[in-house]
């Protein structure tokens, strides 16, 4: 008997309160990495659909701005306690569609709620201040406004989190939302607007459209919206940037990385190689965060270089829905083979391949995307590879004199997303941590991802902006300030 293969899903938008089909004329084929296999299709929506959800959110905003901040975080009480209780079904979504291990996933949903939490504190967090007598008689109070409608737009590696450091501080503070997910993964939020949508939030607060490169650009063209938060690549960050300028919105617009960890002589080698084992595997190094050139410091190069070798060869990869596997394949074909030439182009440029990771042999799982860790030994700090965001599970070792050398690397570098160094000195670390351009700082950590209440602050073309996704910052990007001056004449008050 054969079993007919399930319908392959057509993605909706979510508008006002509804699930929608798309117009669109152009679908874009979602796929398992692991298998391989096409498992939705995720609408590219046009400028119209784009307008509807505007619409909506602008119709809802009125009312959802005079309610009070106590009442509107009650949803995100319940969405927390609905997040929790799917988190499994969710992490089991992250990885049908991303690949990333189902104990990666609920890792990322864990960070997700955190957020959630977070935003929970609104009234408290959106207070202003004031002062009686500025001058005689005189009173002049700050207070926050949210902005109206504005829009998120998401890269594909957090499929779950990443819209989480905007969404609920966007809607606690008192603005309508729009998401634009990655169209290669929009079945996480499908289901998460699934649970948004019985938590209690009026129609028209959070929205959602599916698509591309054209809602994009209909999103930072409309003028009812008013801030747009990005998250994905450099060069589509900037351009955003660029775009939200030109049409005078805020924008905070957080890019691509290369991010490095130094390696001292006198880390604890054990844990250091762990550390960074994960940081620069995990999520088959499709992290923002992840750890790409480990710069090591006199004996820790041979040190090092034999335990992560050996830590990277024992890793199993596989589809990380089986039970044991540590590694899931990267998102796409083409990001499989963007990677595996990115290692070829180092092999030119005079790296030694250590740990080969190119066309692996995973059973059961021939058509999936699968790199395993690769480790690219003696890169030139100056060759294109030393600064080329690969975003997959490639790690490269450069050696430096000393720390003064190793850190002028990290100076040249143009991404300033994250920086870490393993050591057991304080003074080399209170140096690092006060000279490392970068905006995420690690000290014997990998992934020094920040809790929702910090800010994630990359540098120089790791972001653009002022305000940063999450805690304070979130609340003065999702804000506005107004300052009021008031004089009440005393003879007034006489009458009463
Ligand atoms: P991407 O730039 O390809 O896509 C991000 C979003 O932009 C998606 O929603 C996509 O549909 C849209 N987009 C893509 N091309 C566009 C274009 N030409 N015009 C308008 N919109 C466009 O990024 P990705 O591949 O989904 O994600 C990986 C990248 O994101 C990596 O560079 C990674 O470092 C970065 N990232 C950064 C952070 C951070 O906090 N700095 C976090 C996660 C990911």
């Amino acid at each position: 008997m054969t079993i007919a293969a399930p319908p392959i899903t057509k993605v909706p938008n979510y508008v006002n309160g509804q699930w929608v089909d798309s117009t669109a004329t152009e679908w874009f084929d979602v796929t398992n990495p692991a298998t391989g296999e096409t498992i939705a299709k995720a609408p590219l929506s046009d400028a119209a659909e784009v307008a509807a959800a505007v619409e909506a959110a602008a119709a809802a905003y009125p009312e959802w701005r005079r309610t009070p901040p106590e009442d509107r975080i009650q949803p995100l009480f319940k969405l927390k306690v609905l997040l929790e209780d799917h988190i499994d079904e969710l992490s089991r979504i992250i990885t049908q569609e991303n690949g990333k291990t189902f104990t990666e996933a609920k890792a990322e949903w864990r960070r997700a709620i955190e957020n959630v939490e977070v935003a929970c504190g609104i009234p408290m967090m959106m207070q202003g201040y004031n002062l009686e007598d500025v001058a005689r008689g005189i009173d002049e109070m700050m207070i926050r406004q949210p902005l109206g409608v504005v829009a998120a737009i998401t890269p594909f590696n957090f499929p779950g989190m990443v819209p989480f450091w905007f969404l609920p501080y966007a809607i606690a503070c008192g603005n309508t939302f729009i998401l634009k997910p990655s169209e290669r993964v929009p079945l996480t939020i499908q289901r998460t607007y699934e649970l948004l949508a019985q938590t209690g939030l009026p129609k028209g607060v959070v929205n959602l459209v599916n698509g591309g490169k054209a809602v994009v650009n209909a999103l930072l063209d409309h003028p009812k919206v008013r801030a747009i938060s990005f998250v994905g690549s450099t060069p589509v960050a900037k351009y955003v940037y660029e775009r939200s300028g030109a049409t005078g919105k805020r924008a905070q617009c957080q890019g691509g990385a290369k991010n490095h960890v130094i390696v001292l002589p006198d880390a604890d080698m054990k844990m250091a190689t762990q550390i960074i084992s994960d940081s620069a595997f995990g999520c088959a190094g499709q992290r923002c965060l992840a750890v790409s050139v480990a710069v090591t410091i006199g004996e820790a190069q041979k040190t090092f270089r034999d335990a992560i070798a050996e830590s990277a060869t024992n890793l199993r990869v596989g589809n990380g829905l089986d039970e044991g596997v540590q590694m899931g394949p990267v998102i796409t074909s083409q990001s499989k083979a963007r990677i595996e030439s990115l290692i070829a182009a180092g092999e030119k440029q005079g790296a030694k391949v250590l740990i080969d990771g190119r066309n692996p042999k995973i059973q059961k799982y021939e058509a999936g995307n699968f790199v395993k860790p690769t480790i690219l030994d003696d890169v030139s700090p100056t060759s294109d590879l030393a600064d080329t965001e690969i975003f997959g599970p490639v790690l490269s070792l450069i050696h430096a004199r000393d720390l003064d050398e190793a850190l002028a690397f990290l100076e040249h570098s143009k991404y300033g997303n994250q920086a870490s160094l393993f050591t057991s000195s304080g003074a080399a670390a209170r140096r690092f941590r006060y000279e490392a351009p970068a905006g995420n700082i690690g000290i014997n950590i990998g992934v020094a991802a920040p809790m929702a209440y910090f800010p994630f602050s990359g540098w120089k073309d790791s972001f653009f902006g002022i305000l940063h996704g999450q805690g304070r910052d979130a609340i003065e990007f999702y804000t506005e300030k107004k300052v009021v001056v008031e004089r009440w004449a005393k003879e007034h008050s006489r009458k009463f």
